[in-house]
């Protein structure tokens, strides 16, 4: 048994945005924090990469954002939106919604994981949590070290579920409403191509595959890739139904990857090589029933996810660390206020991401029907300010109420002044 250096006040479970923000949030604080991660960073992860302007914003507003800044992101002003039956339309973020980042998850996630330590964070890579047991008092945690049979246990004060989708502190504390449906299953891949000419990225909605395509670095330094010098690092995922595309993901992954990209990009697809084989992900929506009770607080992915569709994942993992700091860090210093701050947290986040959901689940509907897509994307064609609007909303920088005021739906964009007009060609 791995004995404990005197208990945490807080064990965060995962090193992803979520757990390290929190950590590194608690730590800089003077709280006593240990992290556990199964994986060893730098470790890849199943993402289209994109870090839109609300998640921007909240780095910033935590001092997180040099840090990422310095792993060389590329600025993304908007999306252009494609769909299998012709119409096109492009969403730049207007004034006052900032930038996404287009990043590389190998590099970002080891960055804050880093900064986390910096911050006193006690990081044990390579350990894999494999329960918690809850009786009326201190939690007790347990897990194995990844590739050996050593077992750890640990009595944090509080267990922070920052483990992702599949959550095993979500699922050992019944915080789970129901099982993931099988809707949806993902393949990504990192792929080396021209540099981009203008700063967007590229989604393609509906039909057989929605397919995301956005450059995460201007050029391709990382030798240890094989990567050619002048040419850029892009990210591309696809989204299939998994009963439908079920023998191709698990045979033949990398023809489903180049199929998707030839359907997104129909006469630049061939100069794209891709830089290893495509990553498969899915099931994604894993509801949750509460987000914070007794000693236990989800961050992150674990405290419930519904789709890749919109990029919003990394947004909610690092705003859910920025809700739950102050909270934990009160609750912890005077303890007879603990349930009232995780009651708190809960309600937050509830207040923070339920409009955000219903929004991702109206648009998920819509772009199954044909005809609902191709009349919506075509409106957001000629309303430049409406696309903008939409971009906006899922970049979590404007309410959704801002879809129901009349600017929204004039056909003048609300994307900074000077920026490029749309065109078709778009790349070197
Ligand atoms: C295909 C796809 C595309 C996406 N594209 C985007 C996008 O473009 N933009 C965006 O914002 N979001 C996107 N997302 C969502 C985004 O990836 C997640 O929302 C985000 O990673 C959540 O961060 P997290 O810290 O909660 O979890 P994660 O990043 O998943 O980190 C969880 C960590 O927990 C560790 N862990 C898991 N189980 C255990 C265990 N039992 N013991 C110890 N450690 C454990 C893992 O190793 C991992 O490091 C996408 C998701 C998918 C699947």
């Amino acid at each position: 048994m791995t004995p404990a250096t005197g208990e945490p006040d807080v064990l965060v479970v995962g090193g992803g945005p979520a757990g390290s923000t929190l950590a590194g949030l608690l730590g800089a604080g003077g709280l006593r924090v240990t992290l556990v991660d199964r994986a060893r960073f730098p470790r890849e992860k199943a993402c289209g990469e994109c870090l839109n302007p609300g998640g921007v914003a909240t780095l910033e507003r935590l001092g997180l954002l040099e840090t990422v800044l310095a792993t060389r992101p590329v600025e993304l002003r908007g999306w252009r939106l494609g769909t299998p039956e012709g119409p096109s339309a492009v969403g730049h973020f207007g004034s006052g919604v900032g930038h996404a980042l287009g990043i590389r998850r190998g590099a970002f996630d080891h960055a804050l994981l880093d900064r986390a330590r910096a911050s006193g964070v006690r990081v044990l890579e390579g350990f894999h949590l494999q329960g918690l047991e809850l009786g009326r008092g201190i939690p007790l945690v347990r897990g194995r070290e990844v590739g050996s049979d050593r077992v750890w246990e640990m009595q944090p004060r509080i267990v922070v579920g920052a483990d992702g989708l599949r959550s095993v502190v979500a699922r050992s504390a019944g915080a789970r409403s129901r099982p993931a449906r099988r809707i949806k299953a993902s393949l990504s891949w990192h792929l080396e191509g021209p540099p981009p000419t203008e700063p967007l990225g590229h989604l393609l909605l509906g039909g057989p595959f929605t397919s995301g395509l956005a450059p995460v670095a201007r050029s391709a330094p990382h030798a240890d890739e094989g990567s050619v010098p002048g040419r850029s690092i892009w990210s591309h995922t696809v989204v299939v139904d998994p009963r439908r595309y079920a023998d191709r993901l698990r045979a033949d992954p990398e023809g489903l990857g180049r199929e998707a990209l030839h359907a997104l990009l129909p006469d630049d697809a061939d100069r794209f090589d891709p830089l290893g084989p495509p990553r498969a992900s899915g099931p994604f929506d894993s509801p949750v029933r509460w987000a914070a009770r007794g000693r236990v607080l989800l961050v992150g992915d674990a405290a419930g996810y519904y789709d890749p569709l919109t990029g919003q994942g990394i947004y909610r993992a690092l705003r859910s660390a920025e809700l739950a700091a102050p909270l934990l860090r009160r609750g912890l210093d005077a303890p007879d206020t603990l349930a009232a701050m995780m009651q708190q947290y809960d309600r937050s986040i509830r207040r923070a991401f339920t409009p955000g959901r219903r929004i991702q689940k109206i648009l998920d509907r819509g772009l199954d029907s044909p005809l609902l897509r191709r009349f919506g994307v075509t409106i957001l064609s000629r309303r430049a300010a409406g696309a903008d609007t939409l971009v906006g909303i899922t970049g979590d920088r404007l309410s959704p109420r801002a879809l129901f005021t009349p600017s929204a739906w004039s056909d003048k964009a609300l994307g900074t002044p000077g920026e490029p007009s749309p065109s078709t060609h778009w790349m070197g």
